[in-house]
């Protein structure tokens, strides 16, 4: 017979960490120089980085929308970013992740401002250890706003799942391989879900409590998303007021 698998020492997790804590988070803005928009980010041993391009013409043709621009998110996942190497180029599940990241993202983009264009998303992972389809959600929105693509609002994304009976933020691989469920969901700020996703069972009390936990998760991302914004483009404008005070010096 199978060991039971423990979850938890001491009440902590296998990480170390509370059943309501999320795993460390770091937020670059600006990584690509040939992206109009770009973010680097880790949520625990995930690392991703997004690129947006746009909005700018669309190739085919075809899919041009009149009114609106289209929005593409490819979501890809490196051979060398799992314990198993991943056989290279998209599969059912990569366009799947795509899609509902493109969902959660779509309805905050002010697409009716760029008529006949599309904004491109692209999002790389480097290393996996579950919750990839929200460290993109979390980058790519971050790499949105660095683009200068007109948004409504920022859009954070995390999961919640249960192991061992107990409902735990921000599952790690462990955690998601061998749980019993994994809730990811994404929402603006202010509370409205735009992605909300659920594999495995959950009562319907278990089910309210992986929100509550998801929802304090998010607006935990959105302030780092928050800050390392405004950290990019405080420092800018500090070396550009340096420059101009050193032109002025010199002239
Ligand atoms: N995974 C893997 N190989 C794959 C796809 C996924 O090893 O081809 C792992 C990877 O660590 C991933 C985790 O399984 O993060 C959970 O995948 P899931 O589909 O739940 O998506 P995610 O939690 O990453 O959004």
């Amino acid at each position: 017979m199978d060991e039971k698998l423990s979850f938890f020492k001491d009440g902590f997790r296998l990480d170390g960490r509370r059943p309501d804590e999320l795993r460390p988070i770091k937020i670059e803005v600006g990584v690509l120089a040939r992206a109009d928009g770009s973010c680097y980010m880790e949520m625990g041993d995930n690392k991703v980085i997004a690129a947006v391009y746009g909005p700018r013409e669309v190739h085919p043709r075809h899919l041009q929308e009149v009114s609106r621009a289209i929005v593409r998110y490819r979501y890809n996942m490196a051979s060398f970013s799992v314990e198993d190497r991943k056989r290279p180029g998209p599969d059912r599940r990569s366009y799947e992740v795509s899609k509902v990241s493109r969902e959660a993202l779509e309805p905050v983009i002010l697409t009716s401002y760029f008529p006949k264009s599309v904004v491109d998303i692209f999002v790389e992972v480097l290393q996996a250890d579950a919750g990839t389809r929200t460290a993109g959600i979390n980058a790519a929105s971050v790499a949105l706003a660095d683009a200068g693509i007109p948004m409504k609002c920022l859009i954070s994304s995390c999961a919640a799942g249960k192991v061992d009976g107990e409902i735990v933020l921000d599952p790690m691989k462990f955690e998601d391989n061998f749980g019993e469920a994994d809730v990811p969901i994404a929402m603006t700020p202010g509370g409205d879900f735009t992605l909300l996703q659920m594999d495995g069972r959950l009562a319907p009390e278990e089910l309210k409590r992986a929100l509550e936990l998801a929802k304090t998760g998010c607006q935990q991302i959105y302030e780092v998303q928050r800050t390392a914004l405004v950290d990019r483009y405080s420092s800018i404008e500090e070396q550009e007021s340096c420059d101009e005070a050193e032109v002025e010096i010199y002239e």
